[in-house]
């Protein structure tokens, strides 16, 4: 049995859909349904509702329409860059990730390995989980042809210094491309290409209010290997009949975001310090450089999955780390690298523009009594 009144704090997760998007989907769905390749009437359609999407997802990240390639989603998007990437070596070569890079570089990067690259991972600060600029300088060899840096962690909120860390990079290899996952910052930061200094992005739908299955590559100069063959549909990179209705929604999500940081980042702190205040928790890289929806909470004998369904027990949802570690019970790389190896007292907060005050006052309140029974019943009467 769910609870009957719902609270959603996992957006980082995924978030719900706007209902205008889905609305918007179904009537594509079975009123525009031509597939974007033909040449009729309804295939024209459809290709005008695409054309239409990669302008809004090109306007979002300062880019062109022509250099955004539709996808399933980020976990594909990251895979076809860095995959495709690699793939235009003649030999093995040198790449380098970040340390808390989400699995879908992380395991995309092991493929590399495999395939005989060397692929370094660069620390981050233990203070605030922002990359180590110095170290980076050091670990950047003249051959590195990859570098891989997200622009806000999906686990903790830390804000990427992507700029800097792309010009340091460019100096000592000119030719690496920089990629930058910006699955979790767009729609609520400015994200623009030029700026970030970014040769390729990679953004989620579903991470904006839009659908699930939906993605792109935003790519600037030259494109990565194709993977695979098909109808030569998104310049060949991801060919295939295209989502249509998604890619639509997508576009749409681009134009109405995440939501207000100013706002989101007042609710966050409220709910983190609603923790800090009752339980002695600890906000994790609480400061200016941590994105405003996700805010990252330890909290001292009380273990995070336990937190987790003893919340959702009393329809508020939270996750203990990333959604993934948390379903396969993985321990957290991204912990790790800030020094918390093994630490299992880490939940996760994280809005999105569907959330409201009633909600995060409602929950400043019950969260630290309801976690405060779950520490005294773990220590026992
Ligand atoms: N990158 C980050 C930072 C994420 O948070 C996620 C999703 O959790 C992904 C990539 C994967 O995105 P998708 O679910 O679209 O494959």
């Amino acid at each position: 049995m769910f609870p009957r009144h719902q609270i959603y704090l996992d957006n980082a997760a995924t978030t719900a859909m706007d209902p205008a998007f889905a609305q918007e989907m179904s009537r594509i769905a079975t009123e525009a349904y031509g597939n974007a390749s033909s040449r009729h009437d309804l295939g024209l359609e459809a290709e005008q509702i695409m054309r239409k999407a990669r302008q809004q997802v090109a306007d979002a990240v300062g880019a062109e329409p022509e250099e955004v390639a539709f996808t399933s989603g980020a976990t594909e998007a990251l895979a076809l860059a860095l995959l495709g990437i690699a793939a235009r070596e003649s030999k093995p070569g040198h790449v380098l990730i970040s340390a808390i890079e989400h699995p879908a570089v992380q395991e995309s990067a092991q493929l590399l390995r495999d395939r005989g690259h060397i692929v370094e991972e660069v620390p981050v600060c233990m203070e605030d989980a922002r990359l180590d600029l110095e170290t980076l300088t050091s670990m950047v060899r003249q051959e590195t042809f990859l570098l891989a840096l997200m622009h806000v962690n999906n686990e903790l909120g830390a804000i990427q210094p992507v700029t800097r860390a792309a010009r340091i990079v460019k100096r000592a290899a000119p030719r690496c491309v920089v990629l930058c996952d910006v699955v979790q910052s767009l729609g609520l930061l400015p994200v623009d290409m030029g700026q970030l200094g970014a040769d390729i992005i990679a953004a989620s739908a579903h991470k904006l209010h839009g659908p699930k299955g939906v993605g792109c590559l935003v790519i600037r100069g030259r494109a990565p290997a194709a993977l695979y063959g098909g109808g030569g549909q998104e310049r060949g990179l991801r060919p295939g009949t295209e989502n249509v209705p998604g890619i639509a929604a997508f576009g749409m999500a681009c134009l109405k975001g995440k939501g207000d940081p100013e706002t989101l980042r007042r609710w966050t702190r409220a709910l983190g310090a609603s923790l800090e205040d009752r339980l002695g928790a600890k906000m994790l890289c609480d400061g200016p450089k941590r994105a405003p929806h996700i805010i990252a909470v330890q909290i001292p004998g009380v273990r995070a999955e336990v937190a987790v369904n003893a919340l959702a027990r009393e329809g508020i949802y939270v996750s203990s780390g990333s959604a993934c570690h948390g379903r396969h019970s993985l321990k957290s790389t991204v912990l790790a690298a800030l020094g918390l190896e093994g630490a299992d007292d880490v939940i996760r907060i994280s809005l999105g523009r569907f959330n409201n005050e009633d909600e995060v006052s409602h929950a400043s309140s019950a969260m630290p009594r309801l976690l405060e029974e779950v520490r005294r019943k773990r220590k026992g009467p």
